[in-house]
């Protein structure tokens, strides 16, 4: 065996790795995954009829981190793309986060008030987190914190499969309320969606030959570890570089402590006849259906197409063991899944051959730039010196 690294998950984090390794540091890498594609949780894919779909749900890039954004333009172009969302709240589609004209849509009535109420309290352009809405003595204010709570609320329920005992973890993930018109989702300087898709970049990344990757192959029937003696195996023959680890984290060793919680997806696809199927590219349901999200990819691809497809996204809870729903999609930030999650990193640490890094193994939900973010800071850092 030939390699100075071996990484365990071909997500956009082992992708990452991969590349710098291979093309900055000039190191031999093998490169795991149990998926029959590169990509992890990014990949897409054209159907028949040549539209681009995201197999496990609609993924936007959106950062502020010029270096990153340039790094990733040395392997795709980009198509410009400002992504909005929108609620359908008891048959009224609101813009999210919300804004003046979420004020407008939601609550008709009272909406002048709300805004004066607003606008004399808050600066222009402030982004006001809910709790202090809700909190408010001003009761126009108040009203609108409550409406925003009541919908944020069926939706993480919904979305984590959580009782109303939980949610009070979530209020600080409300999307703030925002003192403007703008009905961008994400802020960002950089909104973008590769022109020719996410796997055609991750492709790019992957052309080093100094890159072997292996798919269909879960790492537990090819690495061995010896927690003991902190040693790993490669096929049963002593692996005496350095691992990076994409994957679950619990995993790793074995569910010692018990299993993290993630939810996962069910996501279903409609082929349409007809450019776009709805008026936005992505609309959620937080109350009235089982369906947490419905999303319209001709939006994000941009295509001109005379069909396209519409993906139905349901929630289910993760379960290991059940073929339909044991794929990891949002870790459930819960403090006793931190907890849960401190103990893994604590026997982590004791891993000097080991770089525990991604979504999975650091029980984060981390949006696709920083997971590139964090491997280049890798790169000029711990494995430069490796
Ligand atoms: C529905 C959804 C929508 C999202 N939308 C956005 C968005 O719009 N913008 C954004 O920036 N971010 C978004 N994200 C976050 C984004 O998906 C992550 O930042 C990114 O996928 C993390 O990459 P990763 O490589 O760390 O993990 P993953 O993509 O999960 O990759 C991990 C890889 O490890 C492999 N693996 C796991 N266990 C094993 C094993 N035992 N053996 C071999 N291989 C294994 C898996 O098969 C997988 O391919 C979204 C996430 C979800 C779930």
């Amino acid at each position: 065996m030939c390699f100075d690294y071996i990484i365990v998950g071909a997500g956009i984090t082992g992708i990452t790795a991969a590349e710098e390794l291979a093309n900055v540091l000039d190191k031999k890498v093998l490169l795991i995954d149990k998926r029959e594609h590169i990509g992890g949780n990014c990949y897409d894919y054209l159907d028949d009829n040549g539209n681009l779909i995201h197999k496990y749900g609609p993924h936007v890039f959106h950062t502020d981190n010029t270096h990153v954004y340039n790094f990733l333009s040395l392997f795709t172009r980009w198509n410009n793309y400002s992504h909005k969302i929108l609620f359908k709240y008891n048959d009224t589609l609101v813009p999210v986060p919300f804004n003046f004209i979420s004020v407008d849509k939601a609550l008709p009535e009272d909406s002048e008030e709300i805004k004066i109420a607003l606008i004399e309290e808050y600066e222009i352009n402030e982004k006001i987190p809910i709790r202090k809405l809700v909190q408010s003595e001003n009761e126009h204010i108040k009203q609108l914190g409550n409406h925003i709570y009541e919908i944020f609320s069926e939706h993480f329920k919904k979305l984590y499969q959580i009782g109303d005992d939980e949610l009070s973890e979530f209020v600080d993930k409300m999307f703030p309320f925002r003192m403007s018109y703008d009905c961008r989702y994400y802020n960002a300087m950089y909104q973008v969606e590769p022109l020719h898709g996410y796997s055609y970049m991750f492709k790019n990344m992957l052309s080093n030959p100094n890159i072997t990757v292996v798919l269909n192959r879960d790492y537990n029937d090819l690495i061995r570890i010896d927690y003991e003696n902190k040693r790993i195996f490669y096929e049963d023959e002593e692996f005496n570089g350095h691992l990076i680890f994409t994957g679950m984290i619990d995993e790793f060793f074995k569910y010692k402590y018990g299993e993290l919680e993630y939810n996962s997806l069910i996501l279903e696809n409609e082929e349409i006849n007809g450019k776009t199927f709805q008026d936005n590219s992505v609309i959620y349901y937080p109350n009235q259906y089982h369906l947490t999200r419905v999303t319209d990819y001709n939006y994000l691809s941009g295509n001109t197409l005379d069909t396209t497809v519409v993906q139905f996204e349901y929630p289910v809870k993760y379960d290991r063991n059940d073929k339909e729903q044991n794929i990891p999609y949002y870790p459930i930030d819960l403090k006793r899944n931190r907890q849960l999650y401190e103990k893994y990193k604590k026997l982590s640490d004791e891993f000097m051959n080991v770089t525990f890094v991604g979504r999975l193994a650091q029980y984060e939900l981390l949006q696709m730039d920083e997971c590139v973010e964090i491997v280049l800071d890798l790169i000029n850092t711990k494995f430069s010196e490796i």
